[in-house]
């Protein structure tokens, strides 16, 4: 896995701020958003388990699942691009196709096969017969399994020796948080992109974290509109001032959620939080990058 050049173990940053010091807390950032342009954040973490098990298993590639901005497949196609992995994504979406968006377009020039299948297979995870899959090793969406859970054990040694109170990260199946959960004993504290909590609570994979986790759904989207304008403007506002790009589905949510429970005495003074920066923010010009790179 060398070939993939990753910055691992990601930098430990301490964020300041005058709410935090009037708070009496401290506050770091594990930016694991600069492990790889690509290759970011949480999403490297779910995948190292499964390209160990392909590594050493007899398949032939990798097969997943995601939607039309999927950071789980971009980062699954650089991967496999980089270590020769043949790849397949199926995409959510039948109307769609592989110039429909720029992200689209730099994973076909990266060599995944894409197919795009209705929202209705997509549910059932219908892959299409006449495909050649049958031994491809399969990444259920979001590395959500056992096995994604499972590869967060990589990021909770990095951040073990840091004797966190309190660890923060954004939410969208729940993999990162209960990996988190299950491997460290501080408190895990999720903030919900989607209002999924339910679903996530009643799954058996979240018994794995041992329910040490705090799933806020308050900050997922609402209405969209008023608050979503304020996260738009919280996000661009925070790249600029602590020069840590974020964006407004996950991590711009996560931040401004971390300050506003700062702000309400969430955290007791003298508690130690640790906000996981899964990722998600690719350069701007995703050609230039590729012109560079190969
Ligand atoms: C996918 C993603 C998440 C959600 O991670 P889960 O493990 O599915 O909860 C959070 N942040 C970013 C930037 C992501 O791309």
């Amino acid at each position: 896995m060398n070939r993939l050049k990753l910055n691992i173990p990601s930098p430990l940053e301490e964020l300041i701020d005058p709410i935090i010091s009037e708070k009496e807390v401290s506050v770091y950032v594990k930016r694991d958003d600069l492990i790889h342009p690509y290759i970011t954040g949480n999403k490297w973490r779910k995948l190292k388990k499964y390209i160990q098990i392909f590594e050493e298993s007899q398949k032939k590639g990798i097969l997943s699942f995601g939607g039309a901005y999927s950071n789980h497949i971009m980062a699954l196609a650089f991967v496999g691009n980089l270590l020769n992995i043949p790849t397949i994504g199926i995409i959510r979406g039948h109307e769609l196709n592989k110039n429909s968006n720029q992200q689209l377009q730099l994973i076909d020039s990266l060599g995944m096969k894409l197919i795009f299948i209705s929202r209705e297979d997509y549910k059932k995870k219908n892959i299409p017969i006449d495909l050649e899959w049958k031994d491809y090793l399969i990444i259920p969406e979001g590395g959500y399994s056992k096995i994604g859970v499972d590869s967060m054990r990589e990021l909770a040694q990095e951040l073990e020796k840091e004797n966190a109170t309190h660890i923060i990260t954004a939410v969208g199946t729940g993999t990162t948080a209960i990996g988190l959960a299950k491997f460290l004993s501080s408190e895990i504290i999720g903030i919900l992109s989607l209002k999924n909590k339910a679903e996530i609570n009643k799954n058996e994979i979240k018994q794995l974290g041992q329910n040490k986790i705090e799933l806020l759904e308050d900050y997922s989207e609402k209405s969209y509109g008023k608050f979503d304008i304020e996260i738009n403007a919280f996000s661009e506002k925070f790249g600029l001032e602590k020069k840590i790009p974020v964006e407004k589905i996950y991590t711009g949510k996560m931040f401004y959620a971390l300050f506003d429970l700062i702000q309400k005495d969430y955290f007791p003074k003298g508690s130690k939080i640790i906000a996981i920066h899964t990722g998600g923010v690719y350069p701007t010009d995703p050609s230039k990058e590729i012109a560079n790179n190969f």
